[in-house]
């Protein structure tokens, strides 16, 4: 396009037609024919100077950072100057991650890089052809890739390419190898058209992780009903009904932090949707109130305040490292460890809000709601910085009628129901956020 506008310009400046067969022009006309002329050279400069500019600014992929995920994930992060098309996908022979970038250069800093953790053994950057750059990371440990996607700039950050991977079995990584189970940005450039196809395939290989945590249990029996059922005892039947319904699905790996009647402190609970490398968590509660006739579902999600106090706390812990997705702490000074909290969490409580917001959404629909459903308060459960996290309050004890309803596994069904359905939405909904 430029090309030929180039062509165009070139052409009638050099080439003037209406010159060549003027004949007699009057002095005003070949005033205005030079004007004509001197305005397409000045267009014609600056176009120059234009393509120069891009073409000393070309995109480029300034460099990797490799860092640990929760206990068996990691989360390889490209910064970029600017967004990119991209496909990814797992080959072997060596066992190997690969990163297709369309339409961006790579600079050197990323073969460079060495990784301090060692499941990445060497990078390598070719050019398959002449718009793609093809990054190869030789992993020594079989992984799989959980989830890709580009990240907007924000603060000091700019753009940033995330490929998040969890380790596997052996056989696992063999029954993912290929374009097949490709991860790319739908981007309908005539390089990836072949991809886009098996694009639609994608999100479904990679499950995602739900932990469900039953509120309370073993010697804390948490709220007493109206006729004297404990919470514990309903949230662990509520824990155990989601997970098959969502079991069925097909489409998420559930565990439950207790499947039995056992205490768990808080802190452990929110250890253990860390430990599955959760893509959600939800901790499932029924209410209590002196009042009676209180009624209604309730939404939570951790209120900022009490998220900030608790992202300095894990600042000081001392396996920061593993704090956090992606980024090796221990690389980076106090403040600027608790700037990259600060952001992941921030990141994961706009997730969590979105999660709430569908939940009110869904339930709505079928189950009476307290005013403002969605609330914000600082439950230790739900602090863990990199797993957005909810508290569901299905609804209060202490009345009458909702203990009785509460007691009914129809009921509980229904709110399974539209639970499942909430979390359809927020993965649907994230996963079309996430590309670009
Ligand atoms: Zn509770």
């Amino acid at each position: 396009m430029m090309h030929f506008l180039f062509n165009d310009l070139v052409r009638s400046v050099f080439y003037n037609k209406s010159n060549e067969c003027a004949g007699r022009i009057s002095m005003g006309e070949q005033i205005k024919i030079y004007c004509h002329k001197v305005r397409k050279i000045i267009i014609m400069s600056f176009l120059m100077m234009l393509f120069c500019t891009l073409t000393a600014q070309a995109a480029t992929i300034k460099n990797i950072r490799l860092g640990q995920q929760g206990s068996q994930g990691y989360r390889i992060v490209f910064d970029a100057d600017t967004k990119f098309s991209y496909k990814t996908f797992l080959l072997n022979e060596p066992r190997r991650l690969v990163v297709d970038a369309y339409d961006i250069n790579v600079s050197s800093e990323v073969e460079k890089h060495q990784d301090k953790m060692g499941w990445v053994t060497r990078i390598r950057v070719g050019t398959p052809d002449s718009g793609t750059k093809r990054i190869a990371l030789d992993l020594k440990t079989p992984v799989i890739i959980k989830k890709a996607f580009m990240l907007a700039p924000q603060s000091k950050f700019g753009w940033r390419f995330v490929v998040d991977v969890i380790s596997v079995t052996e056989r696992e990584f063999n029954a993912h190898i290929g374009s097949k189970y490709a991860f790319d940005s739908h981007q309908g450039t005539a390089k990836n058209v072949d991809s886009k196809k098996t694009a639609l395939q994608s999100p479904s290989k990679a499950k995602k992780i739900i932990v469900i945590d039953p509120g309370h249990g073993g010697k804390d029996p948490g709220a007493i009903g109206y006729s004297g059922i404990y919470e514990k005892t309903i949230t662990l039947a509520m824990a155990k009904e989601l997970k098959a319904m969502l079991d069925k699905e097909g489409r998420y790996t559930v565990y439950l932090t207790r499947s039995t009647d056992i205490f768990i402190p808080l802190r452990d609970r929110v250890k253990i949707a860390r430990k599955y490398n959760a893509d959600l968590f939800m901790s499932i509660h029924a209410d209590s109130a002196a009042n009676r006739n209180a009624k209604g579902l309730s939404v939570y999600t951790l209120s900022e305040t009490a998220s900030d106090k608790e992202a300095e706390a894990l600042a000081e812990r001392e396996n920061k490292a593993d704090v956090i997705g992606g980024l090796n702490l221990l690389e980076h000074s106090k403040e600027v460890t608790d700037i990259l909290i600060n952001l992941a969490q921030r990141e994961t409580m706009n997730r969590s809000s979105e999660f709430a917001g569908f939940m009110v959404q869904e339930m709505k629909k079928s189950v009476k709601l307290v005013d403002n459903t969605h609330r914000f308060a600082g439950f230790a459960v739900l602090k863990a910085p990199d797993v957005p996290s909810v508290l569901l309050e299905m609804g209060y004890l202490s009345n009458r009628t909702e203990e009785n309803q509460l007691k009914q596994p129809a009921y509980r069904k229904k709110l399974a129901a539209s639970t499942t359905k909430a979390i359809k939405k927020y993965f649907d909904n994230m996963r079309h956020a996430s590309v670009f």
